[in-house]
């Protein structure tokens, strides 16, 4: 298994002299992110029990998409941090990508994939009217934009947790709308959707 990464940056963190606490150069004290997995169940049920936070599965899966990959940080404890990757047919691209964070405050897993520098979302996002929403849990869940060019980023709440949706390129920011269903694999009704699942080779961002 290689070494965990920067949840911040990706890159090599040394190893704890104080159990749990992995370091970064640039970033100090981080969440250590271990290598993106494969959509299989199991890695997913696997990912789910050890969770402290939603593994978010769109359910049903958008027409034409594959899941493509969790990713997780994992200390010493439970996971802070899951990320679920999906790959699909754009409307403008040929492939489009998506991957969905669920994460404490103050970990940055989503901010690294959403491409900004800090670890949460600034103040002034929430001042502003939300975006779009999508449905999470069975609840209709705000989302604002985050002023990134080369991607469509999007971030809220859920649950007291962030929920970051990143989509690939830009121009497929329209698959983040109020039909995308996300369903916490979590819970057991949810699990049984593993076996469902279509299954598509590793998400190329989800990884990256
Ligand atoms: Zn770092």
């Amino acid at each position: 298994m290689p070494d965990p990464v920067c949840v911040r940056c990706r890159g090599a963190l040394h190893t704890p002299e104080v159990v749990g606490e992995w370091t970064c150069d640039a970033h100090g004290v981080v969440e250590p992110l271990h290598p993106a997995l494969p959509a299989e169940a199991y890695h997913l049920s696997d990912v789910a029990s050890s969770a402290a936070v939603p593994v978010w599965l769109p359910w049903p899966v958008p027409l034409g998409w594959t899941v493509s990959g969790v990713r997780r940080t994992t200390g010493t404890g439970p996971s802070r941090a899951v990320a679920v990757g999906l790959l699909g047919p754009g409307v403008t691209a040929r492939q489009a990508e998506l991957v969905i964070v669920a994460e404490e405050p103050g970990v940055g897993l989503g901010a690294s994939y959403a491409g900004i520098g800090t670890t949460d979302p600034g103040p002034e996002v929430a001042s502003l009217p939300s975006d779009t929403k999508v449905t999470a849990d069975g609840r209709p869940t705000a989302l604002w934009s985050l002023p990134v060019s080369d991607r469509a980023a999007y971030v809220g709440e859920a649950s007291g947790l962030w929920l970051w949706v990143v989509a690939w390129p830009v121009t497929e920011w329209m698959v983040v709308h109020d039909d995308l269903r996300l369903v916490d694999v979590r819970a057991p009704e949810n699990r049984l959707h593993l076996a469902e699942l279509p299954v598509g080779p590793l998400s190329p961002r989800l990884a990256g």
